[in-house]
């Protein structure tokens, strides 16, 4: 019940949370950690967990047989409790095309309905709700329960087995909270969550100047998971190779990007330790994990996926096409047939070496972005700023041109009925993380800037370094 009132009123409470000093912040971070931890590691996640360790052997008929049951259950929950769905006609869904008669649900219309996608079965105090960029920078406001919390986190737990670590093995994470004041110049740039063992460090404080502190910081860290954005554990890679001297993590885990194998390279050589990716969404309808061989599974037990070309039809192994979900887990929001604005393809082909039949899929999903080097030495990683979108919701796209050394411009493509406020929300977001050196202004844009290839990046660095 913490969890949905929590995130409702993140915005109210940071300014509160940002006053106090560091010593009393921990206490804060592990009061929500332990929260948390009661979701995480509760009887009934470990129960899923161990479940789902076995069904790791299922042959690929049952899995097939397993995940037609779960769109069922799923269609009849949306199709019984969510207004949007009220007029889906009642089918029985025994393969592939009789899933496809169902409409496609794009990004947008999802946008434009977010209240119409709750369901009626979940009271409103038991929805989580939390902001979500996805691929364009527009935000989209979700919802989810905290069994979603919960189950979510079995499978988190089951890669980390197949990566042989146990729950609650200690862990140093690099995702967006904003756990330290902007304004700070002096170590520490991190917050303890004891409860869940975990050490949060800021995304927003990463520079030359302080990485000194992050790399003393991480040294005494060795052994522990190191989990984050790929783009920010790509530039402390680069503190790290430019120093010298590796330091030893036990495994990486990265999320929430693509992880390109340039990126993935230096920061196993800078923290000696294999990499396993995965990607998912904060819609949870869909999830792909790294194995300990490398393959990138489709996880069955999460979602349906579909691979379609641009006129809806199911693209051939190999062949790169549109990532259509449809999540099993999420009751408060349910997603049919939903279109992300993802790619990738299935890789055709021999079964992995690890053994595990869940099928192969290749996410080419390509957020090419810049990074922002700020005035004062600091770097901004996309996802660091992608933080700031989340709060808004009326934008197509939103883009930050960097354009001269001291100037950002925030260049937003509004969607129909845009308000001005959002924007210059964002604006003065910015201009807070940025600093009084940085001068952040905006401007609205027809289109986005893109890029040979149709590439949209969140940030446009336009300054010759
Ligand atoms: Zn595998």
């Amino acid at each position: 019940m913490l969890e949905p009132w929590l995130r409702s009123n993140f915005a109210r409470l940071m300014p509160l949370y940002e006053r106090f000093p560091a010593p009393a912040r921990h206490v804060l971070t592990s009061a929500r950690g332990w929260f948390l931890a009661q979701l995480r590691y509760s009887p009934e996640t470990l129960a899923m967990l161990k479940k789902l360790r076995q069904q790791e052997s299922r042959r690929p008929e049952e899995i097939a047989c397993a995940q037609l049951e779960s769109l069922q259950a799923a269609y009849d929950h949306a199709r019984r409790s969510v207004p949007f769905y009220a007029n889906y006609p009642a089918i029985v869904i025994r393969n592939a095309r009789d899933l496809q008669a169902l409409p496609i649900l794009e990004r947008e219309t999802v946008r434009s309905n977010q209240q119409q996608l709750q369901s009626g079965s979940i009271a409103p105090r038991h929805r989580i709700r939390a902001g979500t960029t996805g691929t364009t920078g527009a935000n989209l406001r979700v919802a989810y329960t905290e069994d979603l919390v919960r189950s979510n986190w079995a499978f988190l737990l089951r890669q980390w087995d197949w990566a042989g670590v146990q729950p609650r093995h200690p862990r140093v994470t690099f995702f967006g909270a904003r756990i330290v004041p902007a304004s700070r110049t002096e170590p520490p740039y991190w917050t303890h969550n004891w409860p869940d063992r975990q050490t949060l460090m800021s995304i927003f404080h990463l520079s030359e100047k302080t990485a000194p502190a992050y790399l003393a910081y991480l040294s005494r860290q060795k052994g522990k998971i190191l989990e984050g954005f790929p783009s920010v554990l790509g530039i402390l890679a680069d503190f790290v190779l430019h120093a010298g001297e590796p330091i030893s993590m036990r495994v990486i885990f990265t999320s929430g990007e693509p992880l390109f194998p340039e990126i993935r390279a230096k920061i196993e050589k800078a923290f000696q330790a294999r990499v396993f990716d995965s990607y998912g969404m904060t819609e949870y309808c869909g999830l792909i994990q790294e194995c300990e061989r490398g393959g990138m599974h489709l996880i069955p037990e999460y979602g349906y996926l579909e691979i379609l070309d641009e006129e809806n039809r199911s693209c051939a192994p190999g062949e790169e096409g549109y990532f259509v979900w449809t999540g099993f887990l999420n009751r408060a929001m349910p997603l049919i047939r939903y279109r992300i604005g993802d790619r990738g393809r299935w890789q055709p082909g021999e079964a992995c070496p690890c053994g595990k039949t869940f099928p192969l899929v290749v996410p080419t999903i390509t957020r090419e972005s810049d990074i922002l080097h700020c005035a004062d030495g600091r770097l901004f990683s996309p996802r660091a700023l992608n933080q700031l979108l989340k709060q808004s919701s009326s934008f197509r796209f939103c883009q930050f041109v960097h354009d001269r050394p001291d100037r950002v411009v925030v260049r937003a493509v509004p969607s129909n009925g845009h308000s001005g406020a959002d924007m210059m929300q964002i604006r003065a977001s910015l201009q807070d993380l940025l600093g009084a050196e940085m001068q952040v202004t905006a401007e609205i844009a027809a289109g986005p800037l893109v890029r040979p290839g149709g590439k949209i990046p969140l940030i446009v660095n336009e300054v010759p370094r």
